[in-house]
């Protein structure tokens, strides 16, 4: 846990880094303050993409480590309520498979202030819950799907099964959980000819397609540099078919630079995590689905709130350990330091 014993206390006698002023929300030294968490709900998935897991899977996290329900609502009403938490984005792993999903939706969507939500999801199973999604208090869904081919889909994601994420993302459209946003990945000399045909299907759809640069995160550390498709070859590769003017939206902590397409309305995102990295920017804080708070996905520590649960700790003093925790947060990622260490955990532990 990061408390500094012996350090200034603030009420309810938690302890406080003494260069951190009196502000309840999360702030860092670089003048950031983070108002949207991203919450693992599980490790584990029934997909296996290639760029994230190896094809036997991982060893998932034990139950006992998992916070139980009750636990995770008990954090996230510490975010909403003494952090100033505005926006919560569930994901994982596949947060589909964690069961009480609805339960813990439900009980955040009914926080005051009430935070906006949205989920990440592959798809698999949407057809069937997108109502009782709508229904618990998502306001808003990511689908990932990084190509339209059906075998191509088996090839990166190892299990054929595109339909069913077809058959969901307009499922959660008739449920009302939109925009649906898709989220791709391009992989050299798999589907980065695709890219044309995935802003078509969007488009057709009335989906917003968002292109995301591939990160050293996979548990197998296989990330090269020279695999990556760039925002630059995405840009290229979308220009093919497509005009491509930068609007002028303020982007916010959004990770995705957007572009009108063909003059707009309709648009097409691209997160350069690696080429263009927006860290100045950004306004997240992570809980992983074992209780622990990162600073960024790429951070090397973590702090432990559930020992701090599960050791008797009042609210105060966990709120307090977790703006501790944040203020320490880096300036940047680091992928392109030349020391860069990619973080023991992988992207499905941490939540992407
Ligand atoms: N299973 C859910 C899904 O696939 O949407 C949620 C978790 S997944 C880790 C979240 C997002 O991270 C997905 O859009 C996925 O494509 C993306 N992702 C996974 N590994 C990645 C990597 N190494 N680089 C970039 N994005 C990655
Ligand atoms: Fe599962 Fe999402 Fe990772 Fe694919 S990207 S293996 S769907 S966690």
């Amino acid at each position: 846990m990061s408390t500094d014993l012996g350090l200034p206390t603030l009420r309810g006698g938690t302890s406080r880094d003494p260069e951190r002023p009196q502000d309840p929300r999360l702030i860092d030294t670089f003048g950031r303050v983070a108002t949207d968490l991203r919450i693992s709900l599980t490790d584990r998935c029934n997909l296996r993409c290639t760029y994230c897991m190896p094809a036997e899977g991982l060893d998932w996290m034990p139950r006992s480590e998992q916070l139980t329900d009750d636990e995770l609502i008990r954090l996230i009403g510490v975010a909403v309520h003494e952090l100033g938490i505005e926006e919560l984005r569930f994901t994982g792993g596949e947060p589909m498979l964690r069961k009480g999903l609805e339960h813990v939706l439900s009980a955040a969507s009914a926080m005051e202030p009430r935070p906006d939500m949205s989920l990440t999801t592959n798809g698999i199973g949407l057809a069937r819950r997108a109502e009782a999604l709508a229904a618990a208090g998502v306001n808003r869904l990511n689908v990932s799907m990084d190509t339209l081919r059906p075998e191509r889909f088996a090839t990166i994601t190892r299990r054929d099964r595109l339909q069913d994420v077809l058959d969901g993302m307009a499922a959660a459209q008739a449920a009302g959980l939109s925009p649906v946003k898709i989220n791709s990945v391009l992989l050299r000399g798999v589907n980065d000819d695709e890219a044309p045909d995935l802003l078509a299907f969007a488009l057709e759809h009335g989906y917003q397609l968002r292109f995301i640069e591939q990160m050293p995160l996979d548990a197998q550390h296989g990330w090269e540099r020279t695999e990556m498709i760039t925002a630059n070859e995405i840009i290229e590769k979308l220009e093919q078919r497509f005009v491509l003017t930068e609007s002028d939206e303020d982007r916010g902590g959004a990770p995705a630079e957007k572009f009108l397409v063909d003059g707009g309305p309709a648009t097409v995102g691209v997160i350069a995590s690696v080429t263009r990295p927006f860290c100045g920017a950004c306004d997240r804080t992570r809980l992983t689905a074992d209780g622990q708070v990162r600073t960024c996905l790429f951070a090397t520590g973590e702090t432990d709130l559930r020992a701090m649960l599960r050791g008797g700790a009042t609210d105060a003093e966990i709120a307090d350990t977790w703006r501790n925790a944040m203020w320490g947060k880096k300036a940047g990622h680091g992928i392109n330091d030349p020391g860069f260490l990619q973080p023991a955990r992988p992207m499905s532990s941490i939540g992407g």
